[in-house]
């Protein structure tokens, strides 16, 4: 007997439970989670209800938002008319068994005719052939693996508990609002008549729902099918760098945190978020005498504030922009908004008061003489050398896309490529950034806010290195 209770444990571990386990471990087969910059996949089990399901595309409709509604076969039968609104409107439906059973006690052939028969259902109502499937509890089986192609399976990465009633509907929107990130499947349910559901939790659910959709279009998401978000998450896929790549690129990053907190730079907030843009010590120059605007003069030993444009918003920007012009269009719209910040910083700050001007090396000059600074080509020694190929290695690392593999020569030439830049000089004199404090300045920054907002300023001089925007 116990020997048999054993073995049918096992059966049942191979049967539901691994595969289950197998699925939500390694998203085998099974799409769970979408990779997308805006974009959230809401979907509905359980349904179609009488009662919540057109208050549900009612609500929907409002905010433009398009669902997954993964139907249970009997209810579908009982409501063509809802089926067919939800088509109309433009939402997708998928299968949910004909009952509410799970995989898990039923034969591969009962479930096979639980998706056949609902799938009819389905086709009867709208017309269309439905393609994703859903099982109930997310109970995944060896036979689900075995249907290649027919049908995609569909779970979930945000799940809270929306079959329950609760005293009030907040706790369900505190959840829901947590999730509300890109990529994310939201699993909720539009009818309670499920074994071990509340008949009207789906009234909570709206409540809730409500609330996270006004917060999310606010927020600029955008609410769209299953299908919507697996081809987005297809085509972002395909456009990402490679692993090796983004190693390289997160390694890079953590060198530059290092290298801020070793050298105590000074970071700038503007912009998307408040999210640093530039960041800046006070170095002594020790280049070419250089002669700016207004006869000021800059040479060897006078104190500079050497500026470093921020490498993960140098990486947002080259992987959200198609072309390399993009990439510097962005980067300049970035700068020219954090550089009246970055004078203010400068000026108000008691350690810097010995600085002459803003300087940088960096490969993304061109058009920052629009912004006020003045170029300057970079002597011809190690100095440069060095540089150059630091910020050349960076470039590649940082922007890099080697999923395509170009062939050399074409690869400079699509990128306008890092081969084809090299680094220059800007200056910004003390009295130009005085001038750009004055115009439109964002963010004040009075002595309390400059103590948490920086770091703290360099101590004494440190070697030449990486003195680059970079
Ligand atoms: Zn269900």
């Amino acid at each position: 007997m116990e020997n048999l209770l054993v073995w049918g444990f096992y059966f049942l571990s191979l049967y539901a439970f691994i595969p289950g386990l197998v699925s939500r471990l390694f998203g085998f087969r099974v799409f769970k989670k979408g990779l997308a910059d805006k974009e959230i996949a809401l979907t509905f089990d359980d349904g179609p209800d009488p009662v919540y399901t057109p208050r549900l595309l009612d609500l929907l409709a409002r905010h433009d938002a398009r669902a997954t509604f993964f139907v249970v076969g009997a209810h579908a039968e009982r409501h063509p008319e809802l089926l067919q609104r939800m088509r109309d409107e433009g939402h997708t439906i998928g299968i949910h068994n004909y009952v509410h059973k799970t995989n898990w006690i039923m034969r591969p052939k009962t479930v096979k005719r639980q998706i056949a028969l609902t799938a009819d259902v389905i086709k009867r109502a709208t017309g269309q052939a439905p393609s994703l499937y859903r099982p109930p509890w997310g109970i995944v089986n060896l036979f689900d693996f075995s249907k290649k192609g027919q049908y995609k399976i569909v779970l979930w990465s945000g799940i809270f508990g929306d079959w329950k009633s609760h005293e009030n509907s907040k706790k369900l929107k505190n959840r829901l609002v947590k999730k509300l990130k890109p990529g994310e499947v939201l699993l909720l349910h539009d009818c309670g008549l499920t074994l071990g559901a509340d008949k009207d939790a789906p009234a909570q659910m709206l409540e809730a729902l409500q609330i996270y959709l006004e917060e999310g279009t606010a927020r600029n998401y955008r609410f769209v099918t299953i299908p919507q978000l697996i081809e987005l998450t297809e085509k972002n896929k395909a456009n990402r760098p490679s692993w090796w790549n983004r190693a390289l690129a997160a390694l890079w990053l953590q060198y530059e945190n290092l290298f801020h907190l070793v050298f105590r730079l000074k970071a700038v907030k503007a912009g998307d978020g408040g999210k640093p843009v530039f960041h800046y010590r006070k170095v002594s120059y020790s280049g070419p005498p250089i002669e700016l605007r207004e006869g000021v003069r800059i040479v060897k030993g006078d104190k500079v504030a050497e500026i470093h444009l921020d490498n993960s918003m140098l990486r947002q920007a080259a992987l959200r922009s198609s072309s390399p012009v993009a990439v510097m269009i962005r980067l300049l719209r970035q700068m020219d908004h954090a550089l009246p910040a970055v004078s203010k910083a400068v000026l108000n700050d008691p350690e810097m008061s010995t600085v002459k001007a803003l300087y940088g090396v960096t490969m993304i000059h061109s058009g920052t003489d629009k912004l006020g600074f003045q170029l300057f080509d970079l002597p011809d020694n190690w100095f440069a050398k060095v540089s150059r190929l630091y910020l050349k290695l960076l470039f590649r690392v940082l922007s890099a896309k080697p999923k395509k593999k170009p062939t050399r020569s074409s690869s400079k030439k699509e990128r306008g490529g890092p081969s084809a830049m090299y680094p220059r000089m800007l200056f910004m004199s003390r009295r130009d950034m005085e001038s750009y404090r004055s115009t439109a300045a964002p963010a004040s920054q009075n002595a309390e806010e400059r103590n948490e907002m920086p770091l703290s300023v360099v101590a004494g001089e440190t070697p030449v290195s990486p003195t680059v925007i970079s």
